[in-house]
């Protein structure tokens, strides 16, 4: 081989077309067809083979299209609505300026390892990358001021291929910077962007690149720089690639790199957001700069506290990112210089003394006024995974809250129901998305018209799927009439499951195959046809992940399912978006409930698209008996396979009984029964898991509170942070004093007690040193179950008497609901500048009264 350099060489794009350019680097055409459709007409089957990517396909276009476009009025006409939108987009009024009109000077850091925003950036693996994605592009349409930071991965996750036996190959294409949406980011200074992060030895380089997404930027960064040696340069080859040694360089190129990058951008945000724990060691690098600038540590951690949120999206303890302390001792041993700590005290910042490793979740966790799960059922599970964390404090009371996923509509929901819904919905819809009102006009359409786009989409689909097919048996070699039969393959009228996910084993993709005979059954009557089509990849070093996309493979080339259940290869967000707008049941079979939310429903509900799904995740918040189906129990299993066992019978009863029976029920060629239960489906579930609402809702909850938050811990030369930090450490030290000594209830005694009474309480405590302002004694009340007190409502008492010593006497009542309650009282600490009730956990109960 003989060397050569590489020049990326611009097209000459005619003056009157001439910011298609800058199109091409916003990834706002990723949720406008049209925009999309203006890149389509240059040339549509370089626009198909190079996966939608406008950058590249403009490198490519010969200059006669563009001239041949350029003096097209259709195509001009087109040029110009959409450049219209694109401007007014860019500089309307906006839900947060409203809103929040003296914060939009104001910046929140969004981090997170994957991105996914669209197939032609191919920086994510799953659920959580294009729930970043979603994130961002709500945020620019909300006007939210939010940076995102992650990392650019020069082969991206993998390119996923079946060879003839059915197992997964996975391939790691180089991606070619200069062909995609993304360009060098630039200082104030307008020069590139180099930040520098101590690994063991020696520096590792990172050139900052940067993605427009409508009004927001996302910041990512590269080590593939001749700066750095032959084996950093891979740092950032691929996502969740590599051993323990990469995962842990990543996340230090993430969070420390990422805090270094935004302030060579000159971007000081007010709130921090790490999106999994992946990105927690931000949270190192800001204690270090404030240590660096004089503050003291334990103020330092109060500051970086105030303002940071964590979402966490894993309700399974293996799923969470963990160290042992000889590696966090290796990587990070000159953090300690930087800090002024020992070893112990800098691994307890994230130590797990249950399991005795360092976890990147506690971390983030310690580190984080605001903590969340992403669905109601999830924030339940991850405060029962770590409430030994918290053992003074019922598990209903951990401070881990919940938002709810969400999905960006506009990216997801097709084009041509988009259409219909301008028809028939209010105007103002599509800026609305999360107004339930609006979506109640779903049911002023017409079910024939409905329907009649419903199965246009599916052929759509279908057709794609064939060429899908087609290929991927082409590149395999096999024989011509292997490929001639695709065409026989799929039925346009039958009805269509689809699944696609990451095949990690918990989702049980093959829990259909659990009784091949009856699947048999239902896959054979000529009366009603089914057909499955599944995609999705395993991680490259999940073997049996692997194992269930070759057993669904072997399967799909048996008889009688042989044209009828299909893997398709390759699942990213263009086969999702296909999937989920073109067929008719959406499947999600869970093992319950390590399903921590599961978005793909949500894209599929938007369109109409049935979900079938076990009660796990987003799922028990949005069924509600007529926009779905629900399978399986889910509590009381000794084992998985009694679970698995359970979940498939009733799955195979359903199908059965209900869904297919339902779907084939038809009036003049209409499903109606089908037709009204996708309307409910749309108005009751896109409105409420839009990641409008999910923004919003981190927005108002979180996002405004931390912005606040961050100006009173940093101002009065970090006054507020001292004060905090002063206080915790009071009420620690002095908290073992504290008691509930005595409580008088005898209000209870000897009469029948009624519903709505107020049931008043004494009682005694003893704070010791501490002052009553300090804390807050309260009754707290609710149901009994399970051996505690479910369903737990507090009510404050008052101070009414001291009786010296560090006695007081507190009084109160509340009111008693009807059933069988139960009440006690506590002691809990209290300060103006905590963010949540348990900031500090600690809690003092009532013994036997
Ligand atoms: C939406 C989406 C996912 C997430 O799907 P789940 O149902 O949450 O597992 C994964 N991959 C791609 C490509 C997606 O578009």
């Amino acid at each position: 081989m003989f060397y050569f350099r590489t020049v990326t060489v611009s097209p000459l794009i005619p003056e009157r077309i001439s910011r298609l350019k800058e199109l091409s680097y916003n990834l706002w055409f990723s949720w406008h067809p049209e925009a999309q459709e203006l890149f389509r007409r240059l040339d549509e089957s370089a626009w198909e083979t190079f996966n939608h990517n406008p950058v590249k396909l403009l490198l490519q276009v010969k200059s006669d299209s563009f001239e041949r476009a350029a003096a097209d009025p259709d195509y001009l006409a087109l040029y110009d609505q959409v450049f219209d939108a694109l401007d007014r987009y860019l500089k309307d009024a906006d839900w947060f300026k409203n809103k929040y009109p003296h914060l939009v000077d104001k910046t929140v850091a969004y981090f997170s390892a994957e991105f996914g925003l669209h197939e032609s950036l191919p920086i994510y693996s799953g659920g959580l990358g294009v729930l970043a994605g979603d994130h961002c592009k709500a945020a620019s349409d909300l006007g939210v001021p939010l940076v995102g930071v992650g990392l650019l991965y020069k082969q991206g996750y993998f390119t996923q291929r079946i060879n003839r036996e059915g197992w997964q190959e996975a391939h790691y294409p180089y991606q070619n910077y200069n062909e995609m949406p993304v360009k060098p980011a630039l200082d104030q200074a307008g020069k590139e962007i180099i930040v520098e992060v101590e690994l063991p030895g020696r520096t590792v380089y990172l050139k900052v690149w940067q993605v427009l997404v409508g009004r927001v930027i996302i910041y990512l960064m590269d080590a593939d720089i001749t700066l750095n040696n032959h084996q950093d340069r891979q740092l950032t080859a691929q996502l969740y690639g590599g051993n323990k040694d990469t995962r842990i360089a990543q996340e230090m190129l993430l969070g420390i790199g990422g805090v270094r990058a935004l302030r060579q951008l000159g971007i000081h945000p007010a709130a921090w957001h790490i999106n999994e724990g992946h990105a927690a060691f931000l949270c190192l690098e800001r204690l270090q700069e404030l240590v660096r600038s004089g503050i003291p540590l334990a103020t330092a951690k109060e500051v970086v506290r105030a303002n940071t949120l964590f979402t966490t999206h894993t309700p399974v303890p293996a799923g969470h990112d963990v160290y042992d302390a000889d590696k966090v001792d290796y990587y990070l041993n000159h953090y300690y210089d930087k800090l002024g700590v020992d070893r112990d005290s800098f691994l307890s910042f994230g130590w797990d003394r249950q399991k005795n490793n360092y976890n990147m979740t506690i971390l983030a966790m310690n580190f984080a006024a605001y903590c969340n799960g992403v669905s109601k059922l999830h924030g339940q599970i991850s405060r029962q995974m770590f409430h030994y964390l918290y053992e003074h404090i019922p598990v209903e009371e951990v401070p881990i809250f919940s938002v709810t996923n969400g999905i960006h509509t506009l990216t997801w929901l097709s084009e041509e129901l988009a259409a219909l819904f301008n028809n028939y919905l209010h105007p103002g819809w599509s800026n609305n998305l999360c107004e339930t009102s609006l979506w109640q006009a779903v049911d002023q359409i017409p079910d024939e018209m409905l329907w009649d786009i419903h199965r246009n989409l599916k052929k759509k689909a279908i057709n794609f799927f064939r060429q899908a097919v087609k290929r991927h048996r082409l590149r395999n070699q096999e024989p011509a009439e292997r490929i001639a039969e695709v065409d026989q393959y799929f039925n346009p009228e039958a009805f269509t499951i689809g699944f696609a996910r990451r095949f990690a084993t918990y989702k049980r993709a093959t829990l259909l195959f659990k009784d091949m005979e009856r699947l048999a059954g239902l896959f054979s009557d000529p009366e009603k046809p089914v057909q499955l089509i599944f995609a999705g990849k395993a991680h490259p070093a999940d073997r049996p992940g692997q194992d269930l996309i070759k057993r669904i493979y072997e399967i799909s080339q048996q008889e009688p399912f042989r044209g009828k259940i299909v893997f398709i290869e390759n699942y990213d967000m263009n086969v999702a978006r296909h999937m989920i707008q073109g067929v008719d049941l959406w499947l999600n079979t869970p093992r319950w409930p390590m399903e921590a939310s599961g978005t793909s429903g949500m894209k599929a509900a938007a369109n109409g698209v049935i979900n079938c799904s076990v009660l796990d995740g987003w799922w028990p918040e949005a069924y509600n008996g007529e926009n779905g189906f629900a399978v399986g129990q889910h509590t009381g299993y000794q084992n998985d396979e009694e679970q698995d066992r359970d979940d498939a019978y009733h799955l195979y009863g359903l199908l059965e009984e209900q869904i297919i029976p339902a779907f084939y029920e038809r009036k003049n060629d209409y499903p109606y029964r089908w037709i009204k239960m996708m309307k409910n489906c749309i108005k009751t579930i896109a409105p409420a898991f839009s990641s409008e609402r999910m923004v919003k809702e981190y927005t108002d909850r979180f996002y405004s509170h931390a912005i606040e938050r961050a100006e009173l811990f940093t101002g009065r030369h970090f006054q507020s942070a001292g004060q905090l930090q002063d206080f915790k450490r009071y009420l620690k030290d002095n908290w073992h004093h504290v008691a509930v000594k005595h409580v008088d209830a005898n209000a209870i005694k000897g009469k029948e007690l009624m519903a709505g009474e107020t049931l008043e309480l004494a009682c005694d405590v003893y704070l010791g040193p501490i002052q009553p302002d300090n804390v807050v004694v309260e009754v707290v009340h609710g149901c009994e179950g399970d051996h505690t007190l479910v369903g737990i409502k507090t009510t404050p008492l008052q101070v009414t008497g001291q009786k010296g010593d560090g006695i007081y006497h507190y009084q109160g009542g509340f009111t008693l609901e009807q059933g069988t309650c139960g009440f006690t009282v506590r002691i809990r600490p209290q300060h103006p500048l905590f963010a949540t009730k348990f900031e500090l956990a600690l809690a003092s109960w009532a013994h036997n009264f």
